[in-house]
């Protein structure tokens, strides 16, 4: 079953199964050594990269070559696409992504208070007002946990950026990160003052995630695990009125 080109050469596929292991690299000229599931896992086997056919290299044989076992390695990505092979980290990653967003999405360790908000919009595809809910909910963790702080010369309860450095402040915060005794200690409240003031900008304006698609929905989750990282610092952040 071995038919060399011109160049006394014939590329054999390989056949692989979805988690990686390999099954043959003699899939063409060996027909007896195919496997259509895997026999270490049970997973279901292919010799072709599902995005665009080509086979996945096996042996080379070279005619009146030394006959060798070399074993060739299982390849990570497609030699003539350049996508991942499902087995590959990226690879698994774009598989669920393609097959279901939502299984990434109950992977990770959201706060309960993000989750919350997020979910339900996540799980139907609306990933920018997933992130847009996600954002309003810090704002109202921070409400809720300083009492609404209201503007010293309006009277206005404070929002968005403007309540965030007000919360967050170095010299009269409302909610501190840590003791603020060391210049790290100051640095490190200042650092959230900034994060907390960027999370919630541009928030009222949902088209600021408007380019959010299936395609880049990494971003989604990025901007999800960000809130979700900044409600629970507004968990362990301490009240400064609970000190008097
Ligand atoms: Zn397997
Ligand atoms: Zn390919």
């Amino acid at each position: 079953m071995i038919h060399y080109g011109h160049d006394g050469r014939f590329q054999d596929t390989m056949q692989v199964c979805l988690n990686g292991h390999k099954i043959t690299q003699y899939h063409i000229s060996n027909p007896r050594l195919r496997r259509n599931f895997c026999e270490e896992c049970g997973a279901e086997t292919i010799h072709r990269c599902p995005n665009c056919q080509e086979g996945i290299k096996g042996k080379l044989w070279v005619r009146g070559g030394v006959a060798s076992v070399y074993s060739v390695p299982v390849p990570k990505f497609c030699h003539k696409c350049g996508k991942p092979y499902p087995w590959s980290k990226s690879g698994k990653v774009e598989v669920i992504k393609a097959s279901n967003p939502y299984e990434l999405y109950k992977i990770l360790d959201i706060h309960p208070e993000i989750k919350k908000v997020s979910e339900k919009l996540f799980r139907n595809g609306h990933y920018a007002e997933a992130i847009f809910a996600s954002s309003k909910r810090i704002i109202n963790l921070v409400k809720e946990k300083t009492g609404r702080p209201k503007d010293k010369k309006s009277g206005k309860e404070l929002d968005g950026a403007k309540l965030m450095r007000k919360v967050f402040s170095v010299t009269h915060p409302k909610l501190k990160i840590n003791e603020l005794r060391t210049d790290t200690e100051k640095t490190e409240q200042q650092g959230f003052q900034s994060l907390f003031a960027g999370a919630v900008m541009g928030v009222r304006d949902p088209k600021a995630h408007s380019d959010i698609t299936l395609d880049n929905l990494d971003k989604a989750l990025e901007y999800i695990m960000f809130t979700s990282l900044l409600a629970r610092k507004v968990d362990e952040a301490k009240r400064t009125e609970d000190e008097k």
